[in-house]
């Protein structure tokens, strides 16, 4: 069983490139649970073809600690397994320790069976507390990946998130298995992203075009896999799928200052123009 992160900045896109992921992995018929990290509760909207009606916290909090699986893992496209753990409410309470109370009560319950390929990850937008490292501090997740795009927060984000994957992999098994580029468009992105991959020690393990048929199949509450599968979009979906299927680099990474992200921009991004 591979267990994997999905760390990025705020409204990068993790939710809607995992389960795009996780729905092409399903259809080529992998097994995957997905666990939402996020107080928002969205990271399984698309595959569950609508908001989860209850989350992890608000189970607990409603029946006490007499739960049963079904009560928290539901099933969506594929044959995912899809659980959220919800969150505080906003302003209160640490949302990482809704996190760990989630995958404790998941592993207590027998969640994390023999025959699951992949369990993901959706994890909450920035480094903004101790919160988001909870399924690496675990030891859960092994491996990560970091949505990016070409935009300067997105790569200041992603070198941050490194210096956090850096301190825990240094003392846990838990390593980058690449930059997924998210594209923003922007001037000379496919070149930035791979330069600033390298520069981690890392690589551009996809990236992933923009495309307004992510917004038609959001709105069907839908992933683009299921929406429309005989698209492009969804094409670039299993190929990522296959990319993270097949992916033997994962790497302990070397994040840079801000003035060699800052060079870096000017030497193969739009500032270089
Ligand atoms: P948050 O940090 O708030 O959880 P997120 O990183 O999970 O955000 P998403 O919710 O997945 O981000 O995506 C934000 C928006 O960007 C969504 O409305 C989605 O439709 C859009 N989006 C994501 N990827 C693409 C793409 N490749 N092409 C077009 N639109 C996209
Ligand atoms: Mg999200």
């Amino acid at each position: 069983m591979r267990q994997i992160a999905i760390y990025g900045k705020g409204g990068i896109g993790k939710s809607t490139t995992t389960q795009n992921t996780v729905a092409a992995l399903a259809a080529s018929g992998k097994k995957v649970m997905v666990v939402g990290c996020d107080p928002k509760a969205d990271s399984t909207r698309l595959l569950l073809h609508g908001l989860c009606q209850k989350t992890v916290l608000d189970t607990l909090r409603d029946e006490g600690d007499d739960i049963d699986l079904e009560d928290v893992l539901k099933p969506g496209f594929g044959e995912t397994m899809c659980v959220e753990s919800g969150g505080p409410e906003p302003g209160v309470g640490c949302a990482g320790r809704g996190i760990i109370t989630s995958i404790n009560l998941l592993e207590s319950l027998g969640a994390y069976t023999d025959d699951l390929d992949y369990v993901f990850y959706d994890v909450l937008g920035d480094v903004v507390c101790g919160g988001f490292a909870m399924p690496i501090r675990e030891g859960k997740a092994q491996e990560i990946y970091i949505v990016a795009s070409g935009e300067l927060m997105a790569l200041y984000a992603a070198n941050n998130i490194s210096k956090g994957i850096q301190k825990y992999a240094e003392t846990g098994g838990v390593r980058l298995g690449g930059i997924i580029c998210n594209s923003r468009k922007v001037d000379h992105e496919l070149e930035l992203l791979q330069a600033f991959a390298t520069e981690l020690g890392s690589q551009l393990i996809y990236f992933v075009p923009r495309d307004n048929l992510v917004q038609r199949a959001e709105i069907n509450k839908k992933t683009v896999v299921d929406f429309d599968p005989e698209s492009n979009q969804a094409n670039e979906y299993r190929s990522l799928a296959a990319a993270i299927d097949g992916n033997k680099m994962f790497v302990i990474p070397k994040p840079m200052s801000q003035d060699r992200l800052e060079e870096l921009m000017m030497e193969h991004g739009f500032l270089g123009l």
